[in-house]
């Protein structure tokens, strides 16, 4: 599996908003973001002027923030949209849709993981079943009514159980539920594209005129 394995706050600086790409640091007083002289664009001169964007940059800059959010490289991301784009419906929404059915999404948003790069390495490690079998692809679509579940190995990784105590404080997307004890959970159903808060701030239509040019 390809992956990004760079600086990640680089990510969150050129795109001016926090990503919380690294799980729990992204809170602490360390984050980039929260300090006005780290948090300008990587490469730029922090006392350079800021250009007025162009359109294709508007649409670039929103593609680029999607991707980075779920830690994909272009290649997948590109596949991803191509098959939203065959799909019945909008295919921003539909985009949305299969960027959350992403297992390692889906571990991420359950808690087993703090970031969506340690969820891809939970699953590629083989930690992670789906439907009481190993699935070790980051990329695998879950569906609707799967049951997710860590391994009997993971079940004694005191990372995973770190994590968990996450639920209790912050509960569950409502489209999953998640049994901490039994560190087990299922995808409900999928969510449609207004209940995921987290992206309120991105524009997957700026990314469908993007790839239509
Ligand atoms: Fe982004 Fe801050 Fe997290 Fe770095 S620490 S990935 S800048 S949110």
């Amino acid at each position: 599996m390809a992956r990004y394995t760079g600086p990640k706050c680089r990510y969150c600086r050129a795109e001016r908003a926090k990503l919380f790409l690294k799980g729990s640091r992204c809170l602490s007083a360390k984050c980039p973001m929260n300090n006005p002289a780290e948090s300008g664009l990587p490469g730029r001169d922090p006392k350079a002027r800021a250009k007025k964007p162009t359109d294709y940059a508007l649409m670039l800059r929103a593609k680029q923030k999607l991707k980075r959010i779920y830690c994909m490289l272009e290649k997948q991301f590109k596949l991803t949209f191509s098959d939203a784009s065959r799909m019945p419906g909008k295919t921003g929404d539909n985009l949305i849709s299969l960027l959350e059915r992403r297992l390692d999404n889906v571990v991420f948003r359950m808690h087993f993981a703090c970031s969506r790069s340690q969820a891809a390495q939970l699953v590629s490690h083989g930690h992670i079943f789906v439907n009481g079998k190993r699935v070790n692809i980051p990329s695998y679509r879950v569906k609707a009514g799967d049951t997710i579940e860590v391994s009997a190995k993971g079940k004694n990784m005191l990372i995973i159980k770190e994590n968990l105590l996450e639920v209790g404080k912050s509960g569950v997307m409502p489209w999953l539920s998640v049994d901490p004890d039994n560190m087990k959970g299922q995808f409900i159903t999928v969510p449609e594209r207004a209940a995921v808060k987290e992206l309120e701030g991105v524009n997957e239509q700026l990314v469908v005129e993007l790839y239509s040019r």
